[in-house]
């Protein structure tokens, strides 16, 4: 994974993100990342979706930008049982 990622380098405790470099890059997916989700955990910088990890253990999960991206462009990863 190579997405531009903002915040300091360091993961969620509980939740990671994980974006596929395709989706990152893409304008438009980036601007509806940014607008769905409810804990503003994207942003969109430059035409790219960018991860805000400080707010990663904010996740909801809800789904909404797994629904937004396509198939397998974002994964929503659960870092505990
Ligand atoms: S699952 Fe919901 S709260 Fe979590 S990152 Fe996606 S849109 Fe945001």
């Amino acid at each position: 994974m190579t997405a531009v990622e903002a915040g300091e380098p360091l993961h969620g405790i509980f939740i990671d993100v994980e974006l596929d470099e395709a989706v990152a890059n893409d304008a438009a997916i980036a601007a509806k990342l940014a607008e769905v989700c409810p804990v503003d955990i994207f942003a969109a910088v430059d035409g790219q979706a960018v991860i805000v990890r400080e707010n990663l253990d904010e996740c909801v999960l809800c789904y909404l930008c797994v629904e937004a991206a396509p198939d397998g462009g974002v994964r929503i990863v659960k870092l505990y049982e």
